[in-house]
């Protein structure tokens, strides 16, 4: 297989080696174009059923923007304003926060989520329209605005699913993306890297959630060849998988206190180097209008 990111053939063993689910081997490589870490085999359809079960949702159905963890709603929502109504889809809505933002500000939104549980109860908490499957949408381009938040990492198979999706998309609608960059430098990924091969015997049991682990170059070049015109791509930092603060107790806790400063020291550095340094993306692309003819 190809890198689902920059589609290069050239990879080789990474520094992550593998992952361990129900008694399954997952090795991730690295792409040598792109940097980005994959999983090679992908999880099989039977896997993927394991993985995202029942236990995958934890029942909680807060609508509001907080809720969104280290997503950025507040990005989506300044586009929105920006770009006056039209249609909103929220491809993978989780709790539907954003889809009540929408409707507020008039959009007419639709939200995308697989479960067919949840996807009731968040058109019954959000008022907005909620499928378990973009086939529901009739497969005809109808958004002026499709926002994919934490969702591209857990394709499996990018060249298929990513056309899919983006043909949801108006020509000359927008693409808002944003996700983690896992393989992406930054002081705090460096540190835990280096700490990792130093105990390189021990085996992680990890469901692979995120098949793929993309550095910045990566993510943007899988926009670039699905066509898409970049208007915007901003890199930062956010502080998961490490604290985001620490109460008094937790300071007595010395691992806890070691990654809580070793993010901070890694967002420092990282400021340095804004457009290069982090651990997320968000981006805003343009479907062109020609390339949506072709298809
Ligand atoms: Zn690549």
């Amino acid at each position: 297989m190809t890198c689902p990111l920059c589609d290069s053939e050239r990879a080789r063993a990474s520094w992550l080696g593998s992952v361990f689910y129900r008694g399954k081997e997952f090795p991730y490589v690295q792409c040598l174009a792109c940097n980005s870490l994959y999983c090679n085999p992908m999880p099989d359809k039977e896997t993927l059923a394991q993985m995202y079960g029942p236990e995958y949702y934890d029942g909680s159905y807060d609508t509001d923007l907080s809720a969104e963890g280290t997503k950025d709603p507040l990005e989506v929502v300044k586009w929105l304003k920006k770009s006056g109504g039209g249609t909103f889809i929220d491809y993978g809505c989780g709790t539907g926060a954003l889809l009540t933002e929408a409707v507020k500000l008039n959009w007419e939104a639709i939200g995308v989520e697989f479960d067919e549980e949840v996807a009731k109860t968040v058109e019954a908490h959000t008022g907005a329209k909620v499928v378990n499957s973009s086939i529901e949408l009739g497969g005809e381009p109808s958004a002026d605005i499709l926002h994919l938040g934490d969702v591209i990492e857990h394709l499996t198979e990018t060249n298929q699913q990513m056309p899919e999706i983006l043909r949801l998309i108006k020509p000359g609608g927008l693409l808002l993306a944003q996700g983690p960059l896992e393989a992406n430098t930054n002081l705090f990924a460096f540190v835990l890297r280096v700490a990792r091969s130093l105990k390189r015997s021990r085996r992680t049991e990890m469901a692979p959630y995120h098949v793929m682990l993309a550095t910045a170059e990566g993510q943007r070049k899988l926009f670039e060849r699905l066509g898409l015109k970049e208007l915007e791509f901003t890199i930062h930092e956010v502080a998961w998988p490490a604290p985001s603060r620490l109460s008094r107790s937790e300071l007595r806790r010395p691992r806890l206190t070691g990654l809580f400063v070793l993010r901070r020291l890694s967002q420092m550095s990282s400021a340095f180097r804004p457009s290069r340094w982090g651990n997320r993306y968000f981006y805003v692309g343009r479907r062109d209008s020609q390339a949506a003819r072709q298809q």
